[in-house]
């Protein structure tokens, strides 16, 4: 399947950026109407029912950072799918490698989360990557097929085309560190490759397959030209909506 024919998604992970003055102030700049490019932005939980309503009438939809797999219950702390998408989230990152990181995420968990997003309709971003330990020790693709394969396990091939994948090397992540354009095009080739062996060529041929890692005006355009770059997750440069405006505008808005 020809690029053209997927849809690219850029979309922005405020992290734990932004009170609520602040995420309307960069909302305002942020609207947009763009029929060619699907911009995301995902913010901190506090702060999506004003992402919801300041991007009404434009084509910025909201996402969130995390959602829990269980439906209700004792889990103090944690987010269902049901209510993100009550409030009016349509996609939402998971296992982020700060959440992999920092808080116990594990590939099971991510597959969990992924399927709860999924069959309360909601859109996931479900990421994978290397560490720069496995990068040097030769075991990138390894590990970044061990992660799409558990992340996506007991999916339909139907679910596996409604999931984006972010293939974000952890080295490259807030670190002004890009992976080159070669590398980024390789990984998400090699995602590519692990799907249709899992289900078809057809089913990968489908699937949204983003970069991330200190993607931003100067470097975007040369990593969302490679063939099998479907888009962005931007970190820091998201929280600019002059550096995202040049982002989205190279990904061919
Ligand atoms: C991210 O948070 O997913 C990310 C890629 O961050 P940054 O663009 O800041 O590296």
């Amino acid at each position: 399947m020809n690029k053209n024919l997927r849809k690219t998604v850029i979309a922005g992970n405020w992290k734990m950026n932004k009170t609520r003055r602040e995420a309307e102030e960069l909302i305002k700049q942020l609207r947009t109407n763009n029929t060619k490019v699907n911009i995301v932005v995902c913010v901190p939980y506090t702060n999506l029912q004003t992402a919801v309503e300041g991007f009404k009438g434009c084509s910025v939809k909201v996402g969130a950072q995390n959602v829990h797999f269980e439906k209700s219950g004792a889990f103090t702390g944690e987010i269902s799918a049901d209510m993100l998408k009550e409030i009016g989230a349509e996609y939402v990152i998971i296992g982020h490698s700060e959440r992999r990181q920092y808080f116990g995420e594990t590939d099971e968990t991510v597959n969990k989360r992924t399927k709860a997003a999924l069959d309360a309709g909601l859109i996931p971003i479900m990421c994978v990557g290397e560490l720069l330990d496995e990068r040097e020790a030769g075991i990138t693709e390894e590990v970044v097929s061990r992660q799409t394969k558990l992340g996506l396990a007991g999916f339909t091939a139907d679910e596996v085309k409604k999931t984006i994948i972010a293939y974000e090397p952890v080295w490259a992540i807030g670190t002004g560190r890009t992976a080159t354009a070669e590398q980024a095009g390789d990984a998400c080739g090699l995602i590519r490759g692990v799907i249709a062996k899992l289900y078809s060529k057809e089913v990968a041929d489908a699937v949204t397959i983003q970069y991330g890692g200190s993607m931003n005006a100067n470097n975007a355009a040369e990593l969302l030209a490679q063939e099998d770059v479907d888009g962005g997750l931007i970190g820091g440069a998201s929280l600019s909506a002059e550096d995202f405006g040049i982002i989205i505008k190279a990904a061919g808005a």
